[in-house]
């Protein structure tokens, strides 16, 4: 679908679309979809006086109770990748479809940012930021690419497109997942058998799943000493996906030689936290990749005009799986 073109007014959405989100711009969305769907009425949660006419949320983690009244709900749409704030709820109506962005644009803009953080430790650029600030000419060789080893949990959307990006750097990468998948060039192992033989593999680990009742906690101190000592750790995920705890721990004693971290158990990350004090750490606040209104706006327009249509929208979530 052209991103720039206004959809055909084949149909034309009855009921509201409600917007809720504290990290991004109302009007910034609002316009985007406006273009895409002129007639449609587009409402903050804080305009709604009747919440029986919203016929389509578009909301990133909404507070509890938001869609209570909202007896005539059509579809949901979750304004990001990740739905594990969403699923679950006891406010969501039964039966009413949940859809995710996945957005190429959001895909490249998360492998941009693990593209950047597995280069940093492949080119030793730590190693050389240290040296800098002690005034250190400190050559180290550079290592050849296809001699380090990076593995991607997590092969979706976001996962496959940076494990692509990476392997065409040259890099060795590895990529691991629930159901078998092949990708060109990348080492591909599925199931829990399977993990610990792939992060003993990992010079450098790239945490790309979602968050569910089975990827919670799955990488305890258990499963990271399974990485090989000096490994660095790369977390753009989920901070729940890791014993933060014990993460911290192991950057301390040095089996984690390094960290870049997205995401965290508690965000913002406090500011008492060790994690903060730490050399080899580098932290960003949850922003890897974000929702781009201008190239995500025609899926979500598309799928409110199939859901007006009563067909089934594009890009659902299966809430019993948590993804
Ligand atoms: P997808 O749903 O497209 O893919 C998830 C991948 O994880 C799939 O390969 C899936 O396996 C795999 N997976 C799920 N459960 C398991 C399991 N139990 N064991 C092994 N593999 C499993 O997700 P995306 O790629 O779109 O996004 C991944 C996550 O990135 C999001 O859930 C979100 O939390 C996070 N994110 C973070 C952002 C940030 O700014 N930091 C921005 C956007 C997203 P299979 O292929 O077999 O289904």
């Amino acid at each position: 679908m052209p991103q720039s073109s206004t959809l055909a007014p084949a149909t034309v959405p009855s009921g509201d679309l409600v917007f809720y989100s504290e990290f991004d711009d109302f009007t910034v969305w609002k316009n985007a979809l406006q273009a895409q769907l002129p007639t449609l009425r587009i409402l903050q949660a804080s305009e709604i006086a009747d919440p029986a006419r919203v016929h389509f949320s578009l909301a990133w983690k909404p507070p509890e109770g938001f869609f209570d009244e909202m007896s005539s709900l059509r579809l949901i749409i979750n304004l990001g990748a990740g739905v594990d704030s969403l699923v679950g709820r006891r406010d969501l109506p039964a039966g009413v479809p949940i859809t995710r962005l996945t957005d190429p644009h959001m895909a490249r803009m998360m492998a941009g940012y693990v593209l950047f953080a597995t280069l940093r430790y492949a080119r030793d650029i730590p190693h050389f930021e240290q040296a800098q600030r002690r005034g250190e000419w400190a050559y180290r060789h550079p290592r050849s690419p296809e001699d380090i080893r990076v593995a991607v949990l997590g092969l979706g959307e976001l996962g496959s497109y940076a494990a692509n990006e990476l392997q065409r750097q040259g890099l060795t990468v590895l990529g691991w997942s629930r159901q078998p998948r092949q990708l060109a060039g990348i080492q591909c192992f599925a199931g829990l058998d399977t993990l610990d033989m792939v992060l003993s593999q990992a010079d450098i680990l790239v945490v790309m799943l979602p968050l569910t009742p089975q990827t919670q906690g799955l990488l305890s101190r258990e499963k990271l000493t399974r990485l090989p000592r000096g490994a660095a750790l790369i977390n753009v995920a989920r901070g729940a996906l890791i014993d933060q705890d014990a993460m911290t721990d192991l950057l301390n004693n040095g089996h984690l030689g390094a960290a870049t971290l997205d995401v965290f158990t508690r965000e913002p990350l406090p500011a008492d936290h060790p994690l903060w004090r730490m050399d080899n750490v580098l932290i960003t606040p949850h922003l890897a990749s974000v929702a781009i209104p201008s190239s995500a706006a025609a899926q979500i327009a598309e799928n409110i005009l199939r859901a007006s249509r009563g067909e089934q929208p594009n890009n659902q979530i299966d809430p019993l799986r948590g993804y």
